[in-house]
């Protein structure tokens, strides 16, 4: 079945794991044998062939650069002109990619129904271009407001103001407090931009700061329950109901520790805390059971996104394993129609909406 993942950080990969995302992933794996600079390293899941093989053919993809400010522990950079140039370098990978007939990046309803024709022409996967929206993860590397529309004329499509920390527009994953004004003044751009707000990773504080600021198209491309896994990178269902209200569609994640309950990372193994595919289905039905209708999920893996098998669950060898979640959706009542829906029709109905 044609799917669609809202979430990976394929550049990322690129360009700081190193990873030629052309190659088989066992031959990405196999020469990352013995480095120990990164925990997923020779545990990768994803690259362009496995992407073709498990019928993705469209995914939403990041930049991401995070600025962090003196006395901030996370890793980052010392100044958002460096992010910015780091997410420059990240453009032009995707940009290279497209050279290389390997991308096509999807910016409107035209590009849109294009790639969605090629993907079902009937014709083998091998040789086709996986198309890719261009999105933001954090919004630190946006050194001035003007930077938002030079980045949406390279075809930057989503943004997600804050990542993990204190950020310079919004609050992200364990942090607290809301946007300022440099934040609403994001807001205000990607409204009149039509960017897609993208309210993964934002804190409490900011997450409903900017659901009441924002009027334009909000999704949330890769994210679990809190009341499955209590932790406040996870959305309560208060956030879902809001967010189901407001038309979103919730990206199920495929992160460990965002599944099952009392995860550590680097210890916890995917078999023995029977981390499985059907786990994600526990968060996507939760999210269902809040909207009463399965028009409000969808998958945004995260697979790539410093994991990978170590930390993933135990059924899924490769990304292409996402094509075992129709029957999975099967077993658990839903019907073909709310299958199709989640593993592509829930997005693909929202761009149709946001870019109309
Ligand atoms: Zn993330």
């Amino acid at each position: 079945m044609f799917t669609i993942d809202a979430h990976l950080d394929l550049s990322m990969n690129a360009l700081e794991w190193n990873r030629d995302l052309r190659k088989p992933i066992a031959e990405i794996n196999a020469r990352e044998a013995g480095l120990t600079d990164k925990p997923d390293r020779a545990k990768g899941v994803v690259s362009l062939p496995e992407l073709r093989k498990g019928n993705i053919g469209l995914v939403v993809a990041t930049q991401i650069a995070r600025y962090v400010a003196l006395g901030n522990p996370l890793p980052g950079l010392h100044s958002p002109e460096q992010a910015w140039a780091q997410t420059q370098g990240q453009v032009a990978w995707y940009k290279a990619m497209e050279d290389a007939g390997e991308m096509v990046q999807v910016n409107d309803l035209t590009s849109l129904e294009k790639h969605l024709n090629l993907w079902n022409n009937g014709h083998p996967n091998d040789t086709k271009a996986v198309g890719y929206i261009l999105s933001l993860e954090g919004a630190d590397s946006i050194v001035t407001i003007n930077h938002l529309e030079r980045a949406y004329n390279y075809g930057l499509r989503a943004v997600g103001p804050a990542h993990y920390g204190p950020g310079r527009y919004a609050q992200g994953t364990d942090a607290t407090g809301f946007m300022g004004q440099e934040g609403h003044g994001l807001l205000k751009e990607m409204e009149r931009l039509n960017i897609i707000l993208d309210a993964t990773h934002l804190c409490d504080d900011s997450f409903w700061e900017a659901l009441d600021n924002f009027n334009g198209h909000v999704w949330a491309s890769h994210n679990n329950c809190r009341a499955l896994v209590n932790h406040n990178r996870q959305f309560s269902d208060e956030q879902i109901k809001e967010l189901v209200n407001r038309g979103a569609v919730i990206g199920g994640a495929l992160d460990a520790w965002m599944m099952v309950q009392g995860w550590v990372r680097r210890q916890s193994d995917p078999k023995a805390m029977n981390c499985s595919l059907e786990v994600m289905i526990d968060h996507i039905d939760h999210i269902c059971q809040i909207a009463g209708n399965a028009m409000h999920v969808g998958i945004g893996s995260d697979l790539d996104g410093a994991f990978g098998r170590e930390q993933c669950p135990y059924d899924l060898e490769t990304i292409a394993d996402l094509q075992k979640i129709p029957a999975i959706l099967k077993t658990r009542g839903y019907t073909q129609t709310d299958i199709e829906n989640m593993m592509h029709g829930n997005w693909l109905r929202f761009l149709r909406n946001a870019w109309k």
